[in-house]
């Protein structure tokens, strides 16, 4: 159920409506949009009694929502989501593209720093890099954990760059929603619900990616997980999925992106290296998903991708992702987007995450 407030609609008003929703035992889901604010309703197990909410003041009307996924559809909010960074002028979703670069993992604080350098150089506004890895092997590199988060944060201070790293498991989650911007749920776990719904208490973007083998509507459902539990900064990422193709690691499914534009207002995201597991096919892919219409791009570089302790076979090196970011941001043109070229910090922000 979806409550349209009217576009005149108080501050005060929209609370009343909310708190004549939890006190109805379910839960009230504020949306601000550009003309309205939407109101969806969760937690009822069949239907809610629409009468009195349609006679609340600041109610223009009462809407049943037919899809399964509510807060994540078009139907509860028309425009794009944009998430941004307080103090930053970083964005992600509309009509600036977000551009995420660095390592697999997070290697040393050398290695971190040596790249870091040279993709916010090449312009990207956000960092990647893996202090928790999900291997398919338990003796391959699992990751320095709380140690890379601090090499991050140490990057994010010297370079202003956003940090996006992954959460696998409850007690990352903890630490990476501490330390990071972004906080990433992995393909192998976009269906590990207790973690979703974790994610979705914390206050910070979670960058969710599609399931090896997810549809569409379980990816969307995915992504009402987190926000049914309150956190609305949730933007979606095609990785690839398994085919029988064996020309590539994965099969970079990019008719998803229209599809999800077309259900979501939440931005979607591609990432080109783990959709093909192959250096030669990041830059194509990473054209064509722009050229799609993706919100931005997540990509592995490395300055030694041959020494890489993980996925060094599709990371490509910093003068590659220069490349990349001057035809991405080419091709964005044509669509009437662009690719900002790197973050702007603002003083005080400066200050305070210096502190
Ligand atoms: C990653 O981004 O390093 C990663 C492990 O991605 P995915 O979950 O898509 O495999
Ligand atoms: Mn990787």
């Amino acid at each position: 159920m979806l409550v349209v407030m009217k576009a005149q609609a108080t501050p005060e008003e929209i609370k009343a409506v909310c708190e004549h929703i939890e006190g109805l035992g379910y839960r009230a889901h504020p949306l601000p949009g550009a003309q309205r604010t939407a109101i969806g309703i969760t937690g009822n197990q069949g239907e809610v009694d629409r009468g009195n909410i349609e006679e609340l003041a600041g109610v223009a009307e009462v809407i049943r929502v037919s899809k399964p996924y509510k807060l994540v559809s078009r139907d509860v909010k028309d425009e794009d989501t944009v998430i941004r960074f307080a103090g930053t002028d970083a964005t992600i979703g509309g009509a600036k593209l977000a551009m995420i670069a660095g390592p697999c993992s997070i290697e040393s604080r050398e290695q971190a720093f040596t790249i870091a350098e040279q993709v916010a150089a090449a312009g990207a506004q956000f960092f990647r890099g893996g202090a928790y890895k999900p291997r398919t092997s338990p003796y391959a590199f699992q990751g320095l954990g709380e140690e890379a988060l601090k090499i991050m944060a140490e990057v994010r201070e010297r370079f202003g760059l956003r940090i996006v790293t992954e959460a696998i498991d409850h007690e990352a989650l903890e630490l990476v929603a501490e330390y990071a911007d972004v906080i990433q749920i992995g393909a192998r776990n976009m269906q590990n619900f207790s973690l979703l719904k974790a994610a979705g208490r914390k206050r910070k973007p979670v960058l969710l990616k599609r399931g090896l083998a997810a549809t569409l509507e379980e990816f969307l459902m995915a992504a009402e997980y987190i926000m049914s539990e309150g956190n609305y900064e949730v933007i979606l990422c095609e990785r690839g999925v398994r085919t029988f193709a064996d020309h590539t690691r994965n099969t970079l499914d990019l008719s998803i992106v229209p599809a999800v534009q077309r259900e979501s207002h939440l931005p979607i995201l591609v990432d080109p290296s783990h959709g093909t597991g192959k250096r030669n096919k990041v830059l194509p892919l990473a054209r064509a998903a722009v050229a799609v219409g993706a919100d931005g791009l997540i990509v592995e570089v490395h300055h030694q991708p041959d020494k890489a302790l993980s996925d060094g076979m599709q990371s490509i090196v910093p003068e590659q992702f220069v490349q990349l970011m001057d035809e991405c941001s080419q091709i964005a043109t044509v669509l009437h987007r662009s690719v900002p070229r790197g973050i702007h910090v603002s003083e005080s922000a400066a200050a305070v995450s210096a502190r």
